[in-house]
Parts: C-alpha cells; structure tokens; sequence
C-alpha cells in the first residue's frame, strides 16, 4: 500500500469513525452527570462543570498529603490518593450524590477509569496486586443496586490492569457480629464492622478503594480488621475525593 493510499485509508476511517459518533450522539444525547445538561461529547462531565472541579494534583506531590497525615499515627499505609477536594455544594458533592443515588453504576467506572490515569504511574502502584472496594452494608447495596466503590475499582481496574479482589472484607449487621460468630468457617471475624476472608492467595499488597474520605474513621477500621488477620499485608488507599 502506497503512503497516499495507506493516508486516505486512515482519513477515511477516521471520517467514518467520528460520523459514527455524531450519529450516536444525536440518537442517544449524552447528559452531563453533575448539571444533566446535554452534552455533546463522550466525556460524562460537561466543560464548565470540568471547569468547577478541585483536582488535589496529590499525583505530582513529593512531600506528604494531607490524606497521608490523614492516617499518621493511626494505621500504617503504603500509600494514598484522591482525585478531587470534596465541598459542599460543589459539583464534586454533586458527582458524589449522583454516584451514590443517581442509579447509574457506570458513573463509578467512568470516574474510576479517571483515577486510574491519574494513579497509573504512581510508584505506590506498581507492585500491588489486588483491588479492594470499601464494602456496603448489605441491605444498603440492596436497595441501591450497586456498591460505588466496586463500581469506581472497575474503572482503575480496566486502566492499570490490577484485578479486584471481590468480597475480600464484607460489611458486618452490626447485630450479627456477636451472635453469628460461629456460623462463618470462611471468615476470620475481628472487631469492628468489618469481617475479612481467610484466602489462599498471597495478596502482598492491596489498594483499598473509597468513594469520599471524610475523617478516616471507616478506612481506619477496615484497615485494623484485615491487619489483624494478615499482619503482613500492605494497604494502600485510593479515593475519589478526600473532603476538605
Ligand atoms: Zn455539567
């Protein structure tokens, strides 16, 4: 194929490509997930919604964050991220609010997929091997659907390659703990609302995924329970957003 050809044979397909596009686009509208706003791009979030966001840049830090100092003295972390700067009544609570109860799970992996370019290149990231959402309480997934975290470890997932260990920790019914002690053989119980699964596999190192981290407590506790169970195991954490 000669270079015009092999050109024009690019052009056109691109040609193609983008008609193909703009077709779906008039068909299927896309809205803006903060504004719901349409939106004529395959990007979820509108330029001047995009535009009202607080990216952390926590990425290009050499000194600790403060979701680093979040954790200092509390528990041992390999590492941390978030995204966004959480406000109230800025478009990240928006993005928060939409991705908890706007029933659409594929918000999370759309902004998961964000994270994960952004964590991509981390060196925290490198030797992990494993992903771990925060779990749900189960009548809350229940009614919702869909735990957000999960859907947000998707995204990272799909993006840095690093596989998700489903159902690693589970939410306790904060009666059950005592009573239903026994009746797990599968999980090692611990203190807390958190029970963490007894495995085979030999997880050195997991990222934990949140959705807002506000005051650490919920991290802090998980982090405890599977630290009780693999006192080896190295944790990192990735959120969406840490609030401010
Ligand atoms: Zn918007």
């Amino acid at each position: 194929m000669s270079i015009i050809s092999a050109f024009s044979t690019r052009f056109r397909l691109t040609f193609w490509e983008k008609s193909k596009q703009d077709l779906l686009h008039l068909l299927f509208p896309s809205k803006c997930i903060v504004c719901s706003e349409e939106w004529p791009s395959n990007e979820p979030i509108c330029s001047f919604c995009k535009s009202e966001l607080h990216y952390t840049g926590f990425e290009k830090y050499s000194e600790p964050t403060e979701l680093d100092k979040l954790f200092w003295g509390r528990v041992t972390v390999e590492g941390t991220f978030a995204l966004l700067y959480f406000y109230k009544n800025s478009s990240t609570q928006k993005i928060l609010h939409s991705l908890k109860y706007g029933n659409k799970p594929e918000t999370g992996r759309i902004l998961g997929k964000e994270i994960g370019k952004h964590v991509k290149d981390l060196a925290f990231i490198e030797d992990a091997d494993a992903i771990v959402p925060v779990p749900l309480h189960p009548k809350k997934q229940f009614v919702r659907g869909y735990n957000q975290s999960t859907q947000l470890a998707e995204g990272i997932s799909e993006i840095t390659g690093i596989p998700i260990a489903h159902h690693f920790v589970a939410k306790l019914q904060h009666t059950a703990s005592q009573t239903r002690q026994g009746r797990f053989s599968r999980w090692e119980n611990v203190t807390g609302n958190f029970r963490v699964k007894k495995t085979t596999s030999s997880y050195k190192h997991i990222l934990i995924i949140d959705d807002v981290v506000t005051t650490g407590a919920t991290l802090e506790a998980m982090i405890r329970s599977i630290q009780t169970v693999y006192p080896d195991l190295r944790i990192s954490i990735i959120s969406l957003a840490i609030a401010k």
